[in-house]
């Protein structure tokens, strides 16, 4: 399993499905699968750029990995988000469950993505919510970058302002080394 973390509009999104196409891997992208599953209140904290429980996303997670066999080769998109979801994942991994490869990581600006949020006019990329997740980014995805190293996961810092195409072949060199053919 690979994780893909980074800021909003770092390109997780995109470089996950290239890479799943390009390798032959699933891809769990949490966003999307949220955007299929959740209703009423949970989808207005979702466009506000909130987080959602974790004890729902964990479920959510644990199904879809129980319908999948091959648990290697999937590119996870969005997850974890929070300690509590990364030590679920890392009692995953302690157990056998799953085999964590490497996190990769999209580092980019502030002012780098937002102008791709607004091209990308997605209906929670309006200011309000692309604030929220720019914070919800620093609160807890970067500690959980942390934790994850103090935990000898390893973890890969990429320059996610570069073009798409050199991204993904950065990324790309990360897979093919970790994922068997
Ligand atoms: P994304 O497409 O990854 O930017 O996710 C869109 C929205 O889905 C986020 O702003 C959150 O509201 C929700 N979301 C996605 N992944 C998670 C997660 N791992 N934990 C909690 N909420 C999440």
């Amino acid at each position: 399993m690979i994780l893909l973390m980074g800021i909003a509009g770092s390109g997780k999104g995109t470089q996950g499905k290239m890479l799943a196409d390009q390798y032959g891997l699933h891809l769990l992208s949490m966003g999307d699968v949220l955007r299929m599953y959740v209703t009423g209140r949970q989808r207005e904290r979702m466009l506000a750029g909130e987080l959602l429980d974790d004890e729902e996303i964990i479920s959510i997670v644990d199904k879809v990995l129980e319908s999948i066999s091959d648990k290697e080769g999937i590119i996870i998109d969005g997850f974890p988000r929070t300690i509590r979801q990364a030590e679920w994942l890392l009692e995953q991994v302690k157990s056998g469950k799953i085999d964590l490869k490497v996190a990769l990581h999209l580092v980019a600006s502030r002012k780098a993505v937002k102008e791709r949020l607004i091209k990308r006019a997605r209906i929670d990329d309006i200011e309000e919510s692309i604030e929220a997740r720019f914070n919800e980014y620093e609160k807890s995805t970067i500690p959980i970058i942390d934790w994850l190293k103090s935990h000898d996961i390893k973890v890969v810092n990429i320059n996610a302002e570069r073009d798409v195409n050199e991204v993904n072949k950065d990324l790309a060199r990360y897979i093919s080394k970790d994922v068997p053919a």
